[in-house]
């Protein structure tokens, strides 16, 4: 194959060899559906298949990580009620989930044997295409949330899987931190909203907002298809052309991550979590000074500030974390290097400390910064 020739209704549009992994690298689009595909050829023969799409949210309901979880709830050719558990059990996958990012959902998948993976392959594409979650409202009411009762006269309260899975996550003091750290530092791009769902807004989440989430995002056109490893490729491009891309027509998906402009001075939150009363709220404080990073596709700045990071504050004797640990702010010192977004951000934490410490954090820590960078 070289570049521009057409196969199976897709078009190589770059051929490279990448000696650091010792494979050859194609990327193809799907002319009708718009479907990008990136392939890595080498001798594996655990081969890896996954389908992505870009899912930025514009609220903190969750949507886009109860999509991720109700695709894979019975769909078309699989009308199961959890195939994806029937595949965790009865494959002889090496991989096999699901993930939401602040702004996407992956779905891979890995398998040595080549029945096995090809199966794996048309489970997930069908789930992310044709999922039943459409057609079925009980798929939101268990991934989602629902009303739950048990006698008259008990108070009526949510449930839900991710209701209950982000309850769980967002009870931990570090998390929740996280999750307040990105809302204030991107006031207004979709990374300031909680994509796992927030169980306050989570509720909000109606059946028609669900169904036109998936209906906007979970189009070839908004899609990255990868393929890794020893197959016979073009038997693939035609699988997946001829049952899934050629369905489907090429259209605008308004799915661009939007930068969120500089502050003009440094701006300041203070945010509450819940501790017992019995605990008491001594030494419960996290103080946490933050940045965004520029963009995560410029991997000489993300590899200097990982490396920064490691230096400054990942070691026992690393500078910026000894003079923090030193002037005793609070029990331990934390970094943040989030580069899973376009556009990063990088935090450094004091853990059980107290408010009216947070000046004296923030000027040890840039007096520190510019000492060491001079
Ligand atoms: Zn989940």
């Amino acid at each position: 194959m070289e570049v521009n020739d057409r196969i199976h209704g897709f078009c190589l549009q770059h051929k490279e060899y990448i000696p650091e992994v010792d494979s050859t690298a194609y990327t193809f689009e799907h002319e009708k559906s718009g479907a990008r595909l990136f392939f890595l050829e080498n001798g594996d023969d655990n081969k890896v298949f996954s389908i992505s799409f870009r899912t930025p949210p514009v609220d903190d309901t969750g949507v886009a990580h109860i999509v991720e979880h109700s695709t894979l709830c019975g769909s078309r050719k699989y009308p199961l009620k959890e195939p994806f558990v029937e595949l965790v059990k009865g494959s002889l996958n090496t991989f096999l989930n699901a993930m939401t990012y602040p702004d996407k959902t992956m779905y891979p998948v890995a398998s040595r044997n080549d029945k096995d993976f090809q199966n794996l392959m048309d489970v997930y594409l069908d789930a992310v295409f044709y999922p039943n979650m459409r057609e079925n409202p009980q798929v939101l009411m268990q991934e989602g949330w629902h009303y739950e009762i048990e006698k008259p006269e008990d108070p009526l309260t949510y449930s839900g899987v991710v209701y209950n899975e982000m309850k769980g996550a967002l009870s931990s003091p570090d998390d929740l931190l996280e999750s307040r750290i990105m809302h204030a530092l991107y006031p207004t791009t979709t990374y300031g909203h909680e994509s796992g769902g927030d169980p306050e807004a989570i509720p909000d989440l109606t059946q028609e907002a669900f169904i036109a989430f998936h209906a906007k995002y979970y189009h070839p056109s908004n899609s990255y298809i990868y393929l890794y490893g020893a197959m016979d490729i073009a038997e693939k491009l035609r699988y997946l052309d001829e049952e899934y891309l050629s369905h489907f027509d090429r259209i605008p998906v308004p799915s661009k991550i939007d930068l969120q402009p500089e502050f003009s001075h440094l701006e300041r939150e203070t945010v509450a979590y819940p501790v017992s009363e019995e605990e008491g709220t001594a030494e419960k404080t996290f103080l946490a000074l933050s940045w965004t990073t520029g963009q995560s596709l410029d991997h000489k700045a993300m590899m200097g500030l990982e490396i920064l990071e490691h230096a400054l504050l990942r070691t026992p004797a690393a500078p910026l974390r000894k003079a923090l640990v030193d002037a005793k702010l609070g029990k331990d010192v934390d970094s943040i290097f989030e580069t899973d977004m376009l556009q990063p951000f990088f935090s450094i934490v004091v853990n059980n400390a107290e408010p009216e410490r947070l000046d004296t954090f923030y000027h040890l820590a840039m007096t520190k910064l510019q000492q060491l960078a001079e």
